[in-house]
Order: structure tokens, then sequence, then C-alpha cells
């Protein structure tokens, strides 16, 4: 459930008309609702009651400040994946303490940061990557906190791209080398392991995979408790589903999520971590344009938006499927249509959707893609030299523009011109 919704058939963030924001800021443009990351959160937070845990926001869904600053207000600690997302956590009021450090190639320099401001644990994803951060942290007089992400060796049944948990994927150590691995971390003098970490994909539609996943992880919690290592915490990563359309059918909710948590790893006593950031943001944000042209092609008509794969990327790198609706529903626009949705980007990948069934649209007219706020903004480029989107935020009434479209002086004077150019 989300907080766009029709009123006097105009498409109103929460209360604010979409129409209107685009007269301010003009298009294309993000919007999220707070109302909804809230009820997002929330459905997290009773899904765990009972069970000692900590919701880590994975900042890389959407990185905005004010999204982030949103997120920790509700009581969200962060999952950050480099030291630039590291920084916006900890410039977002987020405390040391609750982020998390993942990510399969952390650099000296990242490790040290962390070390120095303060970091939840370390999602350490190799020997070679445990070496030098127990020396990083030895040498400045600290101990590490780490859990080993270890790969389960699970098909999550999601998009071959971002399915993480399968032995030939690059993440994580292999489950059959854990017991190893975790000897190696307890030898060294600037590691303390806390726990264990895994994250198998994202958009995960089903329990199943997660359950035998996590299952595979209760069994390997009572080995190393055996083996003598303290195992306190269970990093289970993010992943859960949101549905972007028909095709994904109704992926399990966070409240069936938590249930199966409970069941598989309750009776381990151990602090629960979760990492979610789709099912945090997915919902809670639209990428909002306007028609250009409607072209008529050979066979088909395009509809060329002014919003392109450099904005929402999702479509090209996945074959995404997003919802498109119209943000005024009129009596002109109840005529249906069949288009092949596309920006202007110079690619033949600038595609959105093909032979999509829609109302008919004009020129001038706006448009917003649903289930567009995870992996949307942050993935946004500048290619064609054409601005990072802005981004706004509603909260009730209220809206304002959290990230400011560049100017294209701003843009083009990054370049810096070599002398004998001069
Ligand atoms: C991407 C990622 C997440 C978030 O995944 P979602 O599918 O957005 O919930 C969590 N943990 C790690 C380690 C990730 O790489």
């Amino acid at each position: 459930m989300d907080h766009f919704s029709y009123k006097e058939d105009i498409l109103h963030a929460e209360e604010v008309s979409i129409q209107e924001i685009a007269k301010e800021v003009g298009t294309p443009f993000y919007i999220y609702s707070t109302a909804t990351l809230r009820r997002h959160f929330d459905l997290f937070e009773s899904a765990l009651s009972g069970v000692d845990h900590l919701i880590c926001y994975a900042v890389k869904a959407a990185s905005n400040q004010a999204i982030l600053k949103t997120l920790a207000k509700f009581g969200a600690g962060m999952d950050v994946v480099s030291g630039g997302e590291y920084k916006r956590a900890r410039d977002a009021g987020v405390d040391g303490g609750r982020i998390v450090f993942s990510g399969v190639g952390k650099t000296g320099a990242e490790m040290k940061l962390a070390l120095h401001e303060g970091v939840r644990q370390f999602n350490v994803e190799s020997e070679e990557e445990l070496l030098v951060l127990s020396g990083i942290a030895h040498d400045m007089n600290r101990v590490a906190p780490i859990s080993i992400r270890v790969n389960p060796d699970v098909d999550a049944k999601t998009h071959e791209k971002i399915a993480t948990g399968k032995a030939e994927n690059k993440f994580g150590i292999p489950i059959s080398r854990a017991r190893e691995v975790y000897a190696r971390a307890a030898s060294l003098p600037g590691i303390q392991v806390v726990g264990i970490d895994l994250h198998i994909g994202s958009q995960l539609t089903q329990l199943l995979p997660f359950e035998k996943a996590y299952t595979k992880i209760a069994d390997l919690t009572d080995v190393l408790r055996s083996d003598g290592h303290e195992i306190k915490r269970l990093d289970l990563g993010g992943g859960l589903g949101i549905p972007y359309g028909l095709e994904d059918g109704s992926p399990p909710t966070p409240k069936e999520y938590g249930e199966m948590v409970k069941r598989v790893l309750g009776h381990l006593n151990c602090e629960i971590e979760i990492e979610p950031g789709r099912l945090l943001v997915g919902n809670a944000g639209l990428l909002v344009s306007e028609v250009i042209y409607v072209k008529k092609g050979h066979d088909r008509e395009f509809l060329i938006l002014d919003a392109a794969m450099n904005d929402l990327l999702r479509p090209a790198l996945y074959e995404a499927y997003h919802d498109i609706v119209p943000v005024k529903k009129s009596s002109s626009n109840q005529e249906n249509a069949i288009y092949d949705v596309v920006g202007p980007v110079c690619e033949t990948g600038d595609t959105f959707a093909k032979s999509r069934a829609m109302k008919k649209c004009s020129p001038g007219d706006l448009v917003a893609f649903r289930s567009a706020g995870a992996y949307g903004a942050a993935m946004a480029s500048e290619y064609n030299t054409r601005p990072l989107v802005p981004e706004v935020l509603t909260n009730n009434h209220e809206y304002s523009v959290i990230r400011e479209r560049p100017a294209l002086e701003e843009i083009i004077a990054r370049d810096k011109i070599p002398f004998w150019l001069k």
C-alpha cells in the first residue's frame, strides 16, 4: 500500500497535487511519500516484535539525505556498501554503532573511516578482506567487530543480475568453508567475531529461498557455537520483493517473513538484523515525466517521454516492469492505446515498456512510473548530459525539494581543461 492516489482525478502524493509540484519543479522528477516510508518501516518493526532486532536500511536503494534522516528518525540503522554511503549515513545523524558496513570490495581507506568513527560491524566477504581489516584495526589499536557473509548456495528465484546467494556469485564465502574461515578470524588480533551475515538477492517473491538459507544459517550457528565462537547476531540481509505489476503476484508480506524468521531462528536467541532496501522505499516513490511526442512508427506508436534510461535504469538493466499511470485522469484520455514507451536517449535500450496498454496520451500530459522509489534516483546518471533528476519529499500537506536539478553550467564546469588546450 502507498499514499499516491487520485483526488478529483489528479494524482496526489499524500495531500499534495503532483500537477502542482510539476509546475514548480519541472519534469522529470522523483517524488517520495513520508507516510509510505513510515508504513513500510512499521510493518517490519511489528513483524519482528518480540525479538531483539535492528532494521538496517540498505542505503543504496535510495540514498538522499532526507530519506536517510526520515528513516533514522523512525529508528532505522543503516546498511552501507561504500565509504560514500557510510558518510551519507553519518551526515544524516546516524550513530556509527547503528551502521553495518557491507560490500565485496571494501578498501583500506573505507575500513579506516568506519573504524575511526564507529561501526556496528563489518560484514566481511573474504579471507583476503579479513586479513587486511585485522591489520588496519590492529595498527589503529582497535578491534573490528565482524560477521562473515556466507554464501548458502540457494537459488533466490529472482532476476539473475540481482541473485547473490548462488555458489557462482562473487559474494561471501562458501558455507562449506565457514568453520575454517571463522577459526582463522578468531585467531586474528584485530578481529572480534560477533555474528553471521548473508544476503541472497533482491526482489524475492517467495519465502522458500529465504527459509532454505536461514535454515542453513541456524545449523551453522550451532556448529560455530560448538567451535567456541560467540555468535550473538544474525544479519539476514534484505531482498524481500514488492509487487511491481501483475506478473509478480503478491510477494510475501513483512509479517509472513517475520513469522518465518522467528520460526526458523527464534530458538537461537540471537539479535536479528535485516537490511531491507526495496521494500522500504520502492512503493514510496514515483518518477513523474511529461509526454514530449506521440510518434507514429512503422508498425507501432511510440510514447516519447522526457524521462529516460539515465533517470530510471531498471527497465533497461533488468527488463523491469513499472506501472505507468496518467497524473490527470480526464474524459479526453479515457480511450485506450498501445505504446512503446521510450525516452530521448540515443540507445535502443532506452525503452521503458513495449506494447504497453494504457490510456491515450497527448504531448504535454504527465505520467507517473509507480514503484520507482528504490534503485531509481540512486542509479541515475547524467548520460546524454541530462541533468540528474530532482527529488521531492511529501509529508502530509507539505512538500520539499530534497535534491535540486543541477544547472547545465554546473555540470559542464565539473570538466577541467588541461593546460595544453588553454
Ligand atoms: C542490496 C543489498 C540489500 C538490499 O536489498 P533489497 O532487495 O533492496 O532489500 C541488503 N543487503 C545487501 C548486502 C545488499 O547488497
